[in-house]
């Protein structure tokens, strides 16, 4: 049989037909080969934008673009291959210390992480607040950290599912980012592509989440578990609250510094040792290394009491190039910024709603973020000591501590973080920080 071109595809999806899995294969290997133009595959993301995919139609193309490019085979390791995924949170640090706790535990985590978007903030970024840490390891010495030490967080490497890294170029410019079932086919193929067995998906909601609508989350989530039931990966999905800063911090360097306190047992945000407590202890269950949820709480706690976890992260860090005794010195190794200007409460009562997007968007102000592509990031600057929802504040109490560059630049983040807040006299209803959703 004759393959079709690319216009006879785009225009089965353009009436609302069906590609059968040889024709999203076709499809997949022109985008990744460059035989389709950025106008072919700008017209299939809207084609989807306006038709949808089905389950069954979502795997096939998730498979797909899976098979674009090399998929890195964990065979020959003794232990499950394990992965997490975030949408992505303001000061969501949580894969730095669910990578170590997990490899401390008898997992394997090659976690291919990615940059900071618009006000979410990035894994790759903060570990590169780290002098010397190399994001983009070779293939080999990427399987020798992942085998030696049990994770390693990298960036995407060019052969790792090429076809997504060019449609999501063209989504960016063609109004289709947020559409649902390309969403889904772009993190599962990577997901699939990287090797895990098992996933934990944490899907933020929220004023500071990139899908704040709780029932597009939900809708979300429900699209992955179906892809991923059909593609033969385990999938547990949560829906997290992202209506507070999830730490004490947002920021670079700062937010590895909270993780370097996690795991050495000092005293750290209990809402960040939870969120990061209960991914992990599921993704146990799923690869098999613990009985149930308590069972796994236990080995994690004891993972963490034991220094094993952290000890876990510092010799990623310092096979991946960052310094040798981060654990000793982080305050060494983290650059800290020149100015540091803590934000009044105006009035005293209870902080009532969080306008979490805003102080993302005030880190990328400050420079902690990009607002293109190719920006450089500064990685010393950010917000510390940032309160939560609930609290209780006395008037001319700090809401947060702003870290930054220069005079100007702390002073306009003062004025962006104390508009954030809306301190009320009653507490607003509790919002649970963790729902996991049925199979
Ligand atoms: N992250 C991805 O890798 N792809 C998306 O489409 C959205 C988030």
């Amino acid at each position: 049989m004759t393959a079709l071109p690319a216009a006879s595809l785009i225009r089965i999806k353009r009436v609302g037909g069906k590609l059968d899995a040889a024709q999203w294969r076709a499809l997949a290997n022109g985008i990744a080969d460059g035989s389709w133009n950025d106008g072919q595959i700008g017209a299939f993301a809207m084609a989807v934008a306006w038709r949808g995919l089905d389950a069954d139609e979502c795997r096939l193309f998730t498979l797909a673009l899976r098979d674009s490019g090399r998929c890195l085979d964990w065979s020959t390791l003794p232990g499950p291959v394990l992965d997490k995924h975030s949408t992505g949170g303001v000061g969501d640090c949580v894969s730095l210390a669910l990578a170590p706790l997990v490899a401390a535990c008898g997992g394997y985590v090659p976690m291919i992480s990615g940059r900071g978007l618009g006000h979410t903030g990035g894994t790759l970024d903060k570990l590169e607040s780290l002098a010397g840490y190399d994001v983009h390891p070779s293939p080999a010495r990427l399987r020798e950290v992942v085998a030696s030490v049990g994770c390693a967080i990298v960036g995407q490497s060019a052969d790792l599912v090429p076809a997504d890294r060019r449609l999501y170029a063209v989504r960016d410019v063609s109004a289709t980012v947020d559409v649902p079932e390309l969403i889904v086919a772009s993190i599962l193929s990577k997901k699939l592509a990287g090797g895990a067995s098992a996933l934990v998906l944490d899907i933020k909601t929220g004023s500071g989440a990139q899908t704040p609508d709780e029932d597009a989350a939900r809708a979300l989530a429900h699209r992955m578990q179906a892809v991923a039931a059909g593609s033969g990966m385990a999938l547990a999905a949560a829906l997290t609250d992202m209506g507070q800063v999830l730490g004490r911090e947002a920021g670079n360097a700062l937010e590895v510094h909270a993780i370097v306190d996690l795991l050495c047992g000092r005293p750290c945000c209990p809402r960040l040792r939870e969120l990061v407590l209960a991914l992990s202890a599921r993704l146990l269950c799923l690869g098999g290394l613990a009985a149930d949820p308590a069972a796994a709480r236990a080995r994690l706690e004891q993972a963490l009491a034991t220094g094993a976890a952290a000890e876990r992260f510092a010799r990623m860090v310092a096979a991946l190039g960052g310094p040798t005794d981060l654990i000793e010195h982080p305050r060494r190794h983290l650059p800290q910024a020149p100015l540091q200007l803590p934000v009044p409460a105006t009035r005293a009562g209870v902080i009532a709603a969080i306008d979490v997007r805003a102080l993302g968007e005030c880190v990328v102000d400050l420079g902690g973020g990009r607002r293109s592509s190719d920006a450089r990031i500064d990685h010393a600057v950010g917000l510390a000591a940032v309160r939560g929802a609930g609290e209780r504040v006395a008037a001319g109490e700090a809401l947060a501590i702003v870290h930054a560059r220069s005079a100007d630049a702390a002073a306009r983040a003062a004025a962006q973080v104390a508009a954030a807040f809306h301190i009320d006299v009653a507490a607003p209803p509790a919002v649970p920080l963790l729902r996991w959703l049925q199979d």
